[in-house]
């Protein structure tokens, strides 16, 4: 593999310049961190799950009408996308009460919400990224008010779609974690959904048991946490079969 410059690496991803201007690539590592970090592990084969799951959901959302960063699919571990200026911004869309919701507010987990709930929190490590509201946002230049507007409602969409998508394969879909950025074309500013969609930032259950298929395995130190990804990506049809040893196999396979 020619050697390519390194611009970021993250807690799950690495950023690479990409072939031409304007894209990078972007490496799924199969490092997990939990509570800002203070809990690092390695999940064997995620990477290679999240690069397919995501590719998958950007795939669907691209079809109605989402703008994404996602380019194509390059390898077991690497997507082409868009270079983005990236908002620092967390959007959290909740459906049913877990994780931070839960403990914040007292609420059982597994608590159907009365409607989708919106959260924002601020992306900064070091804060622990700290939950704001609008007034936050607009007032400290993150997003402006029509740009938050917009990521609201793409982010709702996304939630509307998925919901569905996960329902008709028995997934209930509780809560994710959107980020988007900011695509310059000449003067003009689009916004896009980045990051990825994975078993890494949203939470989903199985429908009828409820078994936790995501993050919250490692999270929680409940184990069998590839397996859960592999049983999303299965039930997606990204997997051909449960446990499919191919996705263990080279990672310069397509
Ligand atoms: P909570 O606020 O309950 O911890 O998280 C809400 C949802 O957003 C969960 O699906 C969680 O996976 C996702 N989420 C929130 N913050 C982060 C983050 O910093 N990284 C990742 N991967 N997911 C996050």
């Amino acid at each position: 593999m020619a050697r390519r410059r390194q611009l970021y690496e993250g807690k799950a991803k690495i950023l690479f310049e990409g072939p031409e201007p304007g894209t990078l690539v972007q490496y799924f590592k199969d490092d997990a961190t939990a509570g800002n970090g203070a809990k690092h592990g390695i999940i064997t084969g995620k990477g290679v799950l999240n690069n397919r799951i995501s590719e998958y959901i950007m795939l669907r959302l691209q079809e109605i009408g989402i703008p994404t960063h996602f380019i194509r699919r390059i390898n077991m571990r690497e997507q082409l996308i868009r270079e983005v200026e990236i908002i620092p911004l967390e959007i959290v869309i909740r459906n049913i009460a877990a994780g931070s919701i839960a403990k914040r507010l007292g609420i059982p987990e597994g608590t159907r919400l009365p409607r989708s709930i919106v959260e924002y929190y601020y992306k900064n490590d070091a804060l622990g990224d700290p939950m704001v509201a609008e007034e936050h946002i607009t007032a400290f230049g993150w997003a402006n008010p029509h740009d938050l507007d917009d990521m609201v409602a793409m982010s709702l969409r996304v939630n509307d779609f998925l919901m569905g998508l996960f329902a008709g394969v028995g997934i209930s879909l509780v809560d994710f974690k959107l980020e988007f950025g900011r695509l310059w074309e000449g003067e003009e500013m689009r916004i896009i959904l980045a990051d990825e969609i994975s078993p890494d930032n949203c939470r989903l259950w199985d429908s009828k048991t409820n078994e936790k298929l995501d993050k919250d395995r490692f999270r929680r130190d409940m184990g069998q946490v590839e397996e859960a990804y592999q049983e999303v990506a299965r039930r997606l049809g990204i997997l051909p079969e449960a446990g499919n040893g191919d996705l263990k196999g080279s990672e310069t396979m397509q």
